[in-house]
């Protein structure tokens, strides 16, 4: 059985004091949930939020990494470092990160790739655009899954969020049919890439306008193993509920 993962991307929100406070009200909210939490928060605020979730349930995760050791490479941000605030967890190729920073699908599986070798669980973003959606979504997911995991060794060792473009900051989400066609499809590539067993443990989350109301239908899909919650991670009562779904 994949054990459920849920993440919360609080992108560029909160700062310091924000962030405490968010924290300190979602710690107890959560303490009994059965499923792994993770709270992605920009790099400023990890020495923030390290010390508060320390001993508690909830994870930490960073929200890119570089996928160089070190070097002359202004803005970004080592694995190394990432490692000195005990961060367990980081998204890599979230669609903001392409659309908006012209990120690519070899680039980010080197960012994965570093993230492996340094014990940190990449989040390994997928998904396809409304336009690609009605032409070739499928095919369009495989290549980008393809490239990003081409040195990818242990798929085990990774987490993939199908996160389709349309659905995220949106309105609507996908619905539960959709996300767990792709989520199922997703499966049967890395059953063909590595194996059968592989395609059974790798956690694949859906992303996109999850909120408490619809996050159990997703949830209840077989390929579904949890989920990259944007806006609704901002809020800690929120938050909590979704990550409290079974109570619903
Ligand atoms: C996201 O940015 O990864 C995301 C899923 O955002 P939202 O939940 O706000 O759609």
């Amino acid at each position: 059985m994949r054990k459920p993962i849920i993440v919360g991307n609080w992108k560029m929100y909160k700062n310091s004091e924000e962030a405490r406070k968010l924290v300190e009200e979602l710690i107890p909210l959560v303490k009994d949930a059965t499923s792994d939490i993770v709270v992605c928060v920009p790099f400023p605020l990890l020495h923030v939020v390290q010390p508060l979730i320390k001993g508690t349930n909830i994870t930490l995760g960073a929200q890119n990494v570089s996928w160089e050791d070190e070097g002359a490479l202004t803005g970004e941000v080592s694995a190394k470092m990432l490692k000195d605030f005990d961060v367990k967890y980081v998204i890599v190729g979230h669609s903001e990160r392409k659309r908006v920073f012209g990120e690519k699908c070899r680039e980010i599986g080197m960012r994965a790739v570093q993230a492996v070798k340094n014990g940190i669980t990449p989040i390994v973003c997928v998904g396809e655009t409304l336009e690609r959606r009605n032409r070739d979504a499928k095919s369009y997911i495989k290549i980008q899954l393809l490239e990003v995991l081409e040195d990818i060794e242990d798929i085990s060792k990774v987490v993939i969020a199908y996160e389709p473009v349309w659905a995220i900051n949106g309105i609507k989400p996908a619905t539960k049919e959709q996300a767990e066609e792709m989520c199922a499809f997703i499966r049967e590539v890395i059953k063909e890439k590595y194996c059968e067993e592989a395609a059974d443990v790798v956690r694949i989350q859906y992303g996109g306008s999850v909120n408490s109301s619809n996050f159990a239908d997703f949830m209840a899909m077989d390929s579904i193993d949890g989920g990259l919650i944007g806006r609704a991670c901002l809020d800690a009562k929120e938050f909590s509920k979704i990550i409290n779904y079974q109570d619903k």
